[in-house]
């Protein structure tokens, strides 16, 4: 389901990636050319269509959201992938994501708590034949131990602090973006593996929805 030229969302995609990513600084090649290919008017409310490409997050119903198309460019570039990398990512929302991750890396394992975006972020992706993402149901801030060890981890929604099994998923040289800070106003942290070690590198100020579990923020009775 890749870009054929002469649709508008085409067109509308090369804006964004030029407008959006490429005049902000999103420099890595591959990154660039995945968010060329990936229809993000596939992974939003149908009544939002081609506001998709609009320079800023969307709503995708249960009070979440799709990030914003330059942070999932600047995200991704952070993990530096490789063809042959395993990722999990903590956050599946809409499954735009993962999708993206998808086309530059060998396997995505992507984690979603809530039922109704789980179902149907698996089922856009399934239309859109991204076939090497692996959609689950679950408390993401636990990792997928049984999956571990992954070279990427990326989690779209924000934790207090860097989740501890997240970290011990890593594989030797792993990195893991997330962005970490008080429930309105976070930072982008970038953490790499070496060994026991675990380098930390900081990255852009974010506003993310809370990532809620056991290693993330408590949930708030309503
Ligand atoms: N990456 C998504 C955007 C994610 S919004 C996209 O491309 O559309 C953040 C998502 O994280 C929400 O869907 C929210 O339900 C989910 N989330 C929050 N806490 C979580 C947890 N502990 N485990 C798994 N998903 C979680």
């Amino acid at each position: 389901m890749s870009a054929v030229p002469g649709d508008i969302a085409f067109y509308r995609r090369r804006l964004m990636v030029e407008e959006q990513l490429r005049a902000r600084g999103i420099r890595d090649e591959r990154v660039l050319a995945a968010m060329q290919e990936v229809p993000r008017d596939r992974f939003v409310p149908e009544n939002i269509g081609l506001e998709a490409y609009e320079d800023r997050a969307i709503s995708i119903g249960e009070d979440q959201t799709i990030s914003q198309p330059y942070m999932v460019a600047a995200m991704t570039e952070l993990l530096e992938l490789k063809k042959s990398d395993k990722v999990l990512e903590i956050g599946t929302g809409s499954g735009y994501q993962a999708a993206v991750l998808s086309l530059l890396c060998r396997e995505v394992f992507t984690v979603e708590r809530i039922n109704s975006l789980y179902l149907r972020a698996r089922k856009a992706l399934e239309l859109c034949g991204y076939l090497n993402v692996h959609t689950r149901l679950g408390d993401g801030s636990l990792g997928l131990p049984e999956e571990a060890p992954f070279d990427a981890v990326i989690v779209t929604a924000a934790a207090p602090e860097v989740p501890r099994p997240l970290m011990e998923q890593l594989a030797e040289g792993g990195r893991l973006v997330v962005p970490v800070g008080p429930r309105y106003t976070q930072s982008l942290v970038l953490v790499i593996r070496h060994g026991d070690d675990f380098e930390r590198k900081l990255s852009t100020p974010c506003v993310f929805v809370p990532l809620l579990g056991r290693h993330g923020f408590q949930e708030t009775p309503s």
